[in-house]
């Protein structure tokens, strides 16, 4: 059952999609397409908005958007219900998108002055100069994101790439239109003008039709797949790009790890959103000599979560159907390799929608897909390894290199295995959280993602860093113009000798 089916085409002509909800698969609403015609008229009505937007004080842009808070808080009931309805979620992670949005708008517009502010750097060389970085908005950012937090991972970037004096059109996923549209209702009720702040619904031809509309920056939450296209286009186009792409985190258990927490993390940082965090565990690695307390105690807390599609209930549906067929290739694949399911394992009997049970998958090894590619859904392997240095070699072996996370008492361990994991970031005693940590930067190595979104590093990569060196002095001429002589070479000679070539020199530069 498709939960995003084709129902024709409507008056305009354009071609129409239908949703289901993906826990009941009862129709939800339709919407239209919109063309890359639809597109380039939204990124010229942008283009058209921004300049008047990025004349005002960023302490003046953080205001009006913060405007938008008492809208969140007060309609949290109707922003909930309505993620709810396109993703099955339990409501206490729908409400964390929207938690998610306010301190987006918080944060950023109590910093941003601060972080977008001008520095100005006293030059090492050029005494008789000072230079001046300016961060310059960009002009139009585009932004694409994905089903899985499909009002947090729009929101947030659009927050930032305002704040710094964009105008943004956003492209949610065909999968979760709806929960995009919200965005532009919250930032309406902050009276932001309708042209600076657009949404185009649509499936991936709107997506690749934003890239190529002549915008100036494309900030793209995905998979790698499409993350790839995206970035060829972007490169063909020379438009700057960030990619934020999927995981496959691993979970390092150390001997010495409070194992009733790290069982605990281990649950949850693998089946919150039903698996579909780019940040999930999605593979364990734990020390053998206490891998069986271990196991027997997160097979426990597994088999204790609740499943549902109303009440009082841990883990959802799986929100796309596509992903739904991953998790249970990945299964039957390691099963049939000879992995051994200690709970779950099946889709849920009791649901005519979207739900696969949360399982705990043993005796994996590095061959099977389940240890190799982006699950996206509620599956945790737990591999026994000799001691820690297996545990980093095979939470190494991977192509991708988003997130990780070590578990020990030992701080000073922690941070060694830590440092030495090959991820964009990396959490020692808790789980995923790099993202929510609004001050943390945050974006993967490999195939994880290019470019960081988020604190200091992600506001000012929405901007350009313009230089502008100012001459201090005003001399008429300066040495290293014309006219050149044998005379000046020979000085330039002793200067290089002097500057890198002395201890004094070394040290006055
Ligand atoms: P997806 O790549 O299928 O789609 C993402 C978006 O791209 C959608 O809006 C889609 O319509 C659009 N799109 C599709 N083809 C396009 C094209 N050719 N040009 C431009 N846009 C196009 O991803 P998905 O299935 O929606 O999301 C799941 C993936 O997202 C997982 O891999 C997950 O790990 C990843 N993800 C990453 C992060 C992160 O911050 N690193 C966060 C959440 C999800």
């Amino acid at each position: 059952m498709a939960i995003v089916e084709p129902a024709g085409s409507g008056g305009s002509g354009r071609r129409r999609l239908r949703l289901r909800n993906p826990a009941t698969l009862e129709p939800l609403d339709e919407f239209e397409v919109e063309t890359e015609e639809d597109v380039r008229a939204a990124v010229e009505r942008a283009r058209k908005a921004q300049p008047e937007w990025a004349a005002l004080k960023i302490s003046e842009r953080g205001r009006i958007l913060c405007r938008a808070i008492p809208h969140l808080i007060d309609r949290q009931e109707e922003l909930v219900d309505a993620i709810v309805r396109e993703t099955g979620k339990p409501k206490p992670e729908a409400l964390a998108e929207v938690m998610g949005a306010c301190d987006a708008l918080q944060f950023y517009a109590k910093r941003a002055p601060e972080f977008l502010s001008d520095r100005t750097l006293a030059m090492h060389l050029l005494r008789n100069k000072k230079l001046r970085i300016a961060y310059r908005p960009l002009g139009v950012v585009g932004i694409i994101t994905p089903w899985n937090f499909p009002f947090m991972l729009a929101f947030n970037p659009t927050v930032q790439a305002l704040v710094a004096g964009n105008a943004v059109v956003l492209k949610p996923s065909e999968v979760t239109p709806f929960s995009g549209l919200l965005v532009r209702e919250v930032l309406r009720s902050a009276r932001i003008p309708d042209d600076l702040f657009q949404v185009v619904l649509g499936d991936g031809t709107t997506g690749a039709a934003l890239v190529e509309a002549g915008v100036q920056k494309i900030c793209f939450t995905g998979s790698v797949r499409t993350g790839r296209r995206v970035g060829e286009a972007c490169g063909r186009n020379l438009v700057p790009f960030t990619l934020e792409l999927g995981g496959k985190d691993p979970m390092i258990v150390c001997a010495d790890a409070d194992l009733e927490r790290a069982a605990n993390g281990a649950v949850y940082g693998a089946f919150s959103n039903s698996g579909q965090v780019c940040v999930s565990t999605e593979r364990v690695y734990v020390v053998d000599s206490v891998a069986d307390e271990f196991t027997r105690k997160v097979v426990e807390k597994t088999a204790a979560l609740r499943q549902g599609d109303g009440g009082e209930f841990e883990i959802g549906p799986m929100i796309w159907p596509a992903q739904l067929e991953i998790v249970e290739r990945h299964v039957e694949e390691a099963k049939a390799r000879g992995a051994k399911v200690l709970t779950g394992g099946r889709r849920n009997p009791s649901f005519s929608g979207l739900f696969y049970e949360p399982t705990v998958l043993v005796d994996v090894d590095h061959e099977m897909a389940v240890m190799r590619e982006e699950t996206f859904g509620p599956v945790l392997p737990i591999m026994r390894v000799r001691d820690e240095e297996e545990a980093l070699r095979l939470a190494n072996d991977t192509r991708y290199g988003l997130n990780a996370n070590v578990w020990t008492r030992d701080r000073r361990k922690g941070e060694r295995l830590a440092r030495a994991v090959q991820s964009g970031s990396a959490v020692i005693n808790d789980c995923m959280l790099t993202y929510g940590a609004t001050e943390s930067p945050f974006g993967g190595v490999k195939e994880s993602g290019i470019g960081q979104v988020n604190g200091e590093t992600g506001l000012r990569s929405f901007c350009h860093a313009q230089s502008i060196i100012v001459d201090r002095f005003g001399a008429k001429s300066e040495f290293l113009w014309y006219p050149y002589s044998a005379k000046k070479l020979a000085w330039l000679r002793r200067a290089m000798r002097w500057v890198w070539g002395t201890p004094l020199g070394r040290w006055l530069s």
